[in-house]
């Protein structure tokens, strides 16, 4: 079954506000027949003053540290991370919206206040929340009242739209229940970008699955849309791509100079070249005419469909990195599907250049994807892999530099496809939100602490890097191992 209708509240949201229509209001002013002693308040609006305070900017401007001290309590409640967690959000809220909320952040900041209902009322089913419940209670309602202050002009956003591209945005919006808990959509995109969407995000804004999930055909959409971007990346530059001399003659450098260029371009970290190809140069075959085959080799008991250059002097290293790579997945208990590999002989353009005769230096010009992973089975293998890792942002340095954990991140990413494809393409243009429960802090700061920095980019980095560091044998918090399971994130058999 498909659903198409979604409304911007959620549930929590609208019974709340179903609650309060049905209550009665409290009135300002009290019919003046009734005379009252001074000080003394109606029945009913004891609390009213307490309601008038801007609860919102209040707490956030004054009380970082302490939440909920405004309100005349003792402070010294426990400030647990889920009382952080609503505090962030608060000041988060005010942070971004002052005065009148206008055009699309009447849409935004109704997420950010649903968002925050919703951890009001989680943190309230919590031990602490028994000792913050009045606070708690106080906050909800004034988060109600904003709530109901942007309405009109969420409807006056929503008619001026037009409702099928409204409907298209929001349902582009939209992520599963136990994704939305530690992802959602960048904020940048536009609804106008929906009253005429191109294919990719019509895709992401047809009727889903009554999971939530994208239905089989925008997923085929999709995944031909990718698999041709990956193409021009991968392939937009091949003819420019090679080992060249810019004043040089390859042929005429010496064995000696050769061994000088690669003693020079050593990392200190590695203890290798930063510029593996240049083997090429040693072998003799850095201009030898290209032949390229495709052979089915195996890895580990992987079937690999291997595309190479026979006169590529690195290939085979590179096809070891890689068998050692399903080694390390597969010991760790996870099931790799046949896949197929291009190890190109370059992947980048490099020129050796000498100044005066005797010295030679290296330049890099267009370059293309260190390693990249393309839906279905398809992985990438820049000739750069081996042993030169990017810089420490990821796992893979850390775990080992040798290029082979850069590539169980690939068949992090593989694995993911394989396994929950229908999650893996349902998070195409999401990113990491919302808070860490266990600390309070923002999700995409937990990410980067708990896993690597790379991991905190988006869902599908999280899967690959934790899928790394889980070949690895390295353990992660219960948040972050909910998330990862939360985005399809492949199991250990
Ligand atoms: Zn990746």
């Amino acid at each position: 079954m498909l659903s198409l209708q979604r409304t911007v509240g959620n549930q929590a949201a609208q019974r709340l506000l179903a609650d309060q229509a049905s209550r009665p209001a409290v009135r300002a002013g009290a019919p003046a027949a009734i005379r009252r002693a001074p000080g003394q308040l109606a029945p009913g609006a004891a609390r009213g003053p307490l309601l008038q305070r801007d609860w919102l900017s209040e707490w956030a401007a004054k009380s970082r540290k302490l939440p909920f001290k405004l309100i005349g309590k003792p402070a010294p409640k426990p400030v647990t991370p889920g009382v952080i967690v609503v505090d962030n959000r608060v000041a988060g809220f005010n942070g971004t919206y002052s005065g009148a909320i206008k055009g699309m952040n009447a849409y935004h900041a109704t997420q950010a206040l649903n968002n925050l209902l919703n951890d009001i009322e989680w943190l309230t089913g919590q031990p602490e929340g028994q000792v913050w419940g009045s606070a708690l209670t106080d906050l909800r309602k004034d988060v109600v009242k904003k709530l109901q202050t942007i309405t009109p002009e969420l409807e006056r956003l929503k008619t001026s739209t037009g409702e099928e591209t409204w409907g298209r945005f929001e349902q582009f919006r939209e992520l599963p229940d136990e994704m939305a808990e530690f992802a959602s959509r960048p904020r940048d995109t536009q609804p106008s970008q929906f009253a005429n969407p191109s294919a990719t995000f019509g895709a992401m804004s047809n009727p889903r699955e009554e999971s939530g999930l994208l239905t089989e055909e925008s997923m085929t959409t999709l995944e031909e849309q990718d698999k041709e971007k990956s193409e021009t990346m991968l392939y937009g530059h091949k003819e420019e791509l090679g080992l060249r001399g810019k004043g040089v003659d390859l042929s005429k450098i010496t064995p000696e100079q050769i061994d000088a260029l690669l003693e020079q371009t050593k990392r200190a970290d590695t203890g290798h070249t930063e510029f593996p190809e240049l083997a090429n140069l040693a072998e003799g075959t850095a201009e030898a005419e290209p032949d390229e085959v495709e052979e089915v080799k195996d890895a580990g008991g992987v079937a690999v469909t291997l595309k190479y250059d026979r006169t590529d002097a690195m290939w085979e290293q590179r096809f070891g990195l890689v068998q050692a790579a399903v080694a390390q997945a597969a010991g760790a208990g996870f099931t790799i599907a046949p896949f197929s590999l291009h190890l190109p002989k370059y992947g980048r353009a490099i020129s050796i250049s000498s100044t005066d005769g005797h010295t030679h230096t290296v330049t890099i010009g267009e370059d293309t994807a260190q390693a990249q992973f393309v839906a279905p089975n398809f992985m990438y293998i820049n000739s750069r892999v081996f042993h030169n890792p990017k810089v420490d942002t990821g796992l893979s340095f850390k775990l080992d530099p040798s290029g082979i954990a850069t590539i169980v991140h690939e068949l992090g990413h593989m694995t993911h496809f394989t396994q929950s494809r229908a999650k893996y393409n349902t998070l195409s243009f999401s990113q990491l939100s919302g808070y860490s429960k266990q600390t309070g802090e923002s999700f995409k700061q937990r990410v980067e602490g708990a896993v690597s920095k790379y991991g905190s980019g988006n869902p599908r980095e999280l899967v690959a890097e934790v899928f790394l560091g889980l070949a690895y044998g390295k353990t992660f918090p219960d948040d972050v191992t909910a998330a990862y399971n939360a985005f399809g994130g492949p199991a250990q058999g």
